[in-house]
């Protein structure tokens, strides 16, 4: 007999979903819904829209400074007002007395680090680290107080006393057995009083208890470890669009909802840069069986994308294209000999040595082409791979992949998808080990006018089991 799903359900609402007073109050009013249906909600905050970036343009400022820290201190300054003003439309009398006084408190001890990046010349990852958990730090205690403002009991949680990481700043891993005890004592208390957890995403601390972070959009992937510490019986990531989209949207107006996806489809899609979700999201669900969706809070009656653990089979041979910009192309072509046993072992060795991960590999009998997304260890990597081959690298070019679990039965689609898109020239190509995506590599400068292209080609008669073709009808008329 297969046990009852259980009643709690991680809600993660991403920058754009909490960027305003009007959004947090959108936001509050899903989550009541919930709790309204019997549900347990736990709450995963982003910062609000936009904070992050300034925080890292903060540090920066600081940092380029040369002793003037003005510039800097402008920032902060502004981002202080937009806190206060926000919290101020969403709480009042003593609750916000007392929030004002911390988000001053977070405000002065931000300064206080600028300061000193200003006056040292400084700036360590680990410094960058604690300078944008501000942004979730804030977002999250607004929040909370919003919820307590509108008669919801909440509780807002220190991410950072659950989301246990190792000390690899800046992308820093989980440790799932130290979260999901923290999660045991902390969070599952609040949840069985009937409180509403509320904790900022993307943020974590390290064995000795420093700040660290999970990567950029790293809260979709708290989301995800949360709502497996907890055994949840469904994750939400509440962002700006209807859900997984048949691309994105903004380059591809007409992009179509996709109304279920496998997670391998999703997770093969947010590896190659489909923003929505972030890479990592998945993992921690699909181990645990926890079924995720993805869900517009502009829009919340949507239905949304529901990530499924087995794939529905679909007519069409693709559910979405997802586009990655600023890649690197390294070319090593080996100096000394044909690729002798062993060349590949050792040029791989290098990537791993300088921890960078590659998106894609072709090779020929003398040559090795690979991508990469970092520049920061690009010298280093080619200093070392410079003593076995011949090195060259051309940046700013882009990853396009076109994702579906039916490709494999369809015969001659490689020569749709290029045909489609005849007019762009394409560096590299490469089927998916896992036979669900094919992707090439182009120059940067082509990517929308290729999404497009292929977007019309194949997205033209869609399967109405998968895709919301309702929707785009509603455009039509
Ligand atoms: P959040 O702040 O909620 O985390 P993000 O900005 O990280 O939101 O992700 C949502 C954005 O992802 C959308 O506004 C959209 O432009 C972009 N996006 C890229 N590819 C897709 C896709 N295939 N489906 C939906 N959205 C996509
Ligand atoms: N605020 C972080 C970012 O912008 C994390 C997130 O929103 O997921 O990357
Ligand atoms: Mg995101």
């Amino acid at each position: 007999m297969s046990t009852p799903r259980s009643n709690v359900v991680v809600m993660k609402f991403g920058g754009t979903s909490v960027e305003d007073a009007t959004a947090i109050l959108r936001t509050v009013g899903i989550v009541t819904g919930r709790l309204r249906k019997g549900l347990n909600p736990v709450v995963v905050v982003s910062a609000m829209s936009k904070v992050t970036d300034a925080l890292l343009a903060c540090a920066a400022a600081a940092h380029a400074g040369r002793g003037d820290r003005e510039p800097a201190l402008d920032i902060s300054s502004r981002l202080r007002v937009r806190h206060i003003e926000t919290a101020a439309r969403l709480s009042s009398g003593e609750r916000l007395t007392t929030l004002h006084r911390s988000i001053d408190e977070h405000f002065d001890s931000l300064d206080e680090l600028l300061r000193g990046i200003a006056a040292v010349g400084e700036l360590t990852v680990r410094t960058s680290d604690l300078i944008v958990s501000f942004g979730e730090r804030l977002s999250s205690l607004i929040i909370a107080a919003a919820f307590a403002e509108q008669g919801t009991e909440s509780a807002h949680v220190d991410a950072r006393g659950i989301i246990r990481t190792d000390s690899h700043y800046g992308k820093a891993a989980p440790d799932e057995t130290e979260i999901e005890r923290a999660l045991a004592t902390k969070v599952l208390p609040l949840v069985q009083a009937g409180v509403i957890p509320v904790m900022g995403g993307f943020i974590g601390s390290s064995p000795n208890g420093e700040t660290t972070t999970l990567g950029r959009g790293g809260s979709d992937y708290t989301a995800a470890l949360v709502g497996g510490g907890l055994h949840a019986g469904a994750i939400e990531i509440w962002t700006d669009v209807n859900g997984i989209m048949t691309t994105d949207p903004r380059i591809c107006p007409d992009a179509l909802r996709v109304k279920t996806i496998s997670f391998e489809e999703a997770a093969e899609l947010a590896y190659f840069g489909a923003k929505v979700l972030h890479p990592a999201t998945i993992l921690p669900a699909v181990q645990k069986n926890i079924p995720v969706w993805v869900l517009n809070s502009r829009n919340p009656e949507n239905e949304g994308t529901k990530i499924t653990a087995t794939p529905q089979s679909c007519a069409s041979p693709f559910k979405s294209i997802a586009a990655k910009k600023k890649l690197t192309i390294i070319d090593i072509v080996a100096s000394r000999m044909l690729l002798a046993h062993g060349f590949l072992k050792s040029v791989f060795d290098v990537f791993d040595k300088h921890k960078c991960a590659i998106d894609m590999v072709s090779t020929s009998e003398v040559s090795i082409s690979v991508t990469v997304d970092s520049k920061e260890a690009l010298p280093a990597i080619c200093e070392e791979l410079g003593r076995i081959a011949d090195v060259k690298y051309e940046s700013n070019k882009a990853l396009i992949c076109l994702v579906g679990e039916d490709i494999r039965g369809h015969s001659g689609i490689a020569a749709q998808v290029f045909g489609a898109i005849s007019h762009v020239n394409i560096r590299m190509i490469s089927q998916g080990a896992s036979e669900i995506n094919m992707s090439f590599m182009i120059n940067e400068e082509d990517v929308d006018e290729a999404i497009r292209s292929l977007h019309n080609k194949f997205f033209a008669a869609p399967d109405a089991s998968i895709f919301d073709v309702e929707a785009r009808a509603t455009l039509a008329r």
